[in-house]
């Protein structure tokens, strides 16, 4: 097995990641992912060997009001796919998190099992693991072409020279396209900007695990502790931006001061704090915002692991494990793939999601 990146492990959107680690999705795909890929995190020295920074602070999902009844379906059905989780009424929420400002009518899922974890140790981990196990790893190599013979792809070519394999994984987030389109491939994939705040956490809430990791849709933020006196927060309805330069993508003037004061609509000791640092990565985002996995009819050796649509970093475990059982197996067991097929597209089977309803200003969630 060989890796080939361009730049190093973790250089594109997955080293700007939030990097929270939940099961909390509002479709059964993607939640499935989500709950194979948690115990890789939680067992990371077991199954992987090091560390990859997950802490276990905790996950709550805020919604408003008129979406209590939507959340609770949502909760039976994850907790009908396996996940760790329960609906907390208010007074059940402010224990699980003091200082988050709650209306009594309010509800909130909770998993007690989730957190964050450090998407830069996490990637290397896995890559440490892949060549302790034998691959060939090949840094600041570029893969500037897919290689193909009567229809099939045979390898890729490089920078470095040409690589020839039997199954090529493309794994390259917003490039992707860039090495489709040769083949007549144009994935439905849009560039756009994600970005995060790192703000000064104030005093009652210190702690690397200090709050848990949260989803606010009521103010269209998530937020997790960063280290131990700092809170990362991004806005779920402010990746509408298209990129051009998906090689240096800049924060938006203003970004870091507003994603702060919503951030203090949640927690109000936050209001004035300090902004530490900006982040932003370029994300690929399909119609439906859920990855595209597997194989592509009529374009055999090629293999899709793109299009993560802004939440992919919790996911990656086990789209590894399941795209490792397909082409060794030929199917995926961790999880059902089927669904994240490149051909719903065209066939009218996207994935629908039941989700909720974004206030601050509307938007569509699509990061974290
Ligand atoms: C601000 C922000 C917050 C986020 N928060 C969360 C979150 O809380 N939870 C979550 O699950 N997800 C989150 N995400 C999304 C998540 O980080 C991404 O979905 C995930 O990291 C994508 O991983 P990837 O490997 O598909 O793409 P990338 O990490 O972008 O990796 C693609 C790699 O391909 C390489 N490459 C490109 N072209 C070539 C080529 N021609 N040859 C060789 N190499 C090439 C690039 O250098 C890059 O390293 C967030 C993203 C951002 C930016």
């Amino acid at each position: 097995m060989t890796l080939v990146e361009r730049r190093a492990p973790a250089s594109g959107a997955t080293g700007r990641s939030g990097a929270l680690v939940r099961t909390h999705y509002t479709n059964d795909p993607e939640a499935s992912l989500a709950i194979a890929a948690l115990p890789w995190f939680t067992e990371w020295a077991d199954r992987v060997g090091g560390d990859c920074g997950f802490v276990r602070t905790g996950f709550v999902q805020l919604v408003g009001v008129d979406d209590t009844k939507l959340l609770r379906e949502n909760v039976k059905s994850l907790q009908r796919l396996g996940a760790t989780t329960e609906t907390l009424a208010a007074s059940d929420i402010r224990a699980v998190v003091p200082g988050l400002a709650v209306a009594d009518d309010e509800s909130a899922a909770y998993e007690p099992e989730s957190g964050y974890a450090d998407p830069v140790a996490t990637t290397r981990g896995l890559v440490d693991a892949a060549r302790r196990l034998g691959a060939d790893v090949r840094e600041n190599c570029s893969v500037d072409g897919l290689l193909t013979a009567g229809g099939h792809v045979v390898g890729v070519a490089t920078n470095d020279g040409p690589i020839n394999a039997e199954v090529v994984v493309l794994a390259n987030g917003a490039w992707s396209n860039a090495l489709t389109r040769p083949l007549g491939l144009d994935l439905p994939i849009t560039a756009t900007r994600a970005q995060a705040a790192v703000v000064r956490r104030p005093a009652p809430l210190v702690g690397i695990a200090g709050h848990p990791a949260v989803i606010d849709r009521r103010n269209g933020i998530y937020a997790r502790p960063y280290d131990a006196d700092r809170t990362l927060v991004g806005m779920s309805s402010s990746n509408a931006d298209t990129l051009s330069d998906l090689d240096d993508v800049p924060v938006a003037p203003g970004f870091a001061e507003r994603a702060r004061d919503r951030l203090a609509e949640a927690f109000p000791a936050f209001s004035g704090q300090p902004i530490s640092h900006t982040q932003a990565g370029p994300l690929d985002v399909t119609p439906d915002h859920c990855a595209i996995l597997g194989p592509v009819d009529g374009i055999d050796g090629l293999v899709l692991a793109v299009g993560m649509s802004g939440s992919g970093f919790k996911k990656a475990p086990a789209i590894g494990a399941c795209l490792a059982e397909l082409i060794q197996d030929g199917q995926a067991t961790s999880a059902d793939l089927r669904p994240f097929s490149y051909h719903r597209f065209a066939r009218g089977a996207q994935i629908e999601r039941r989700d909720y309803r974004m206030g601050a200003g509307g938007g569509t969630a699509l990061v974290h």
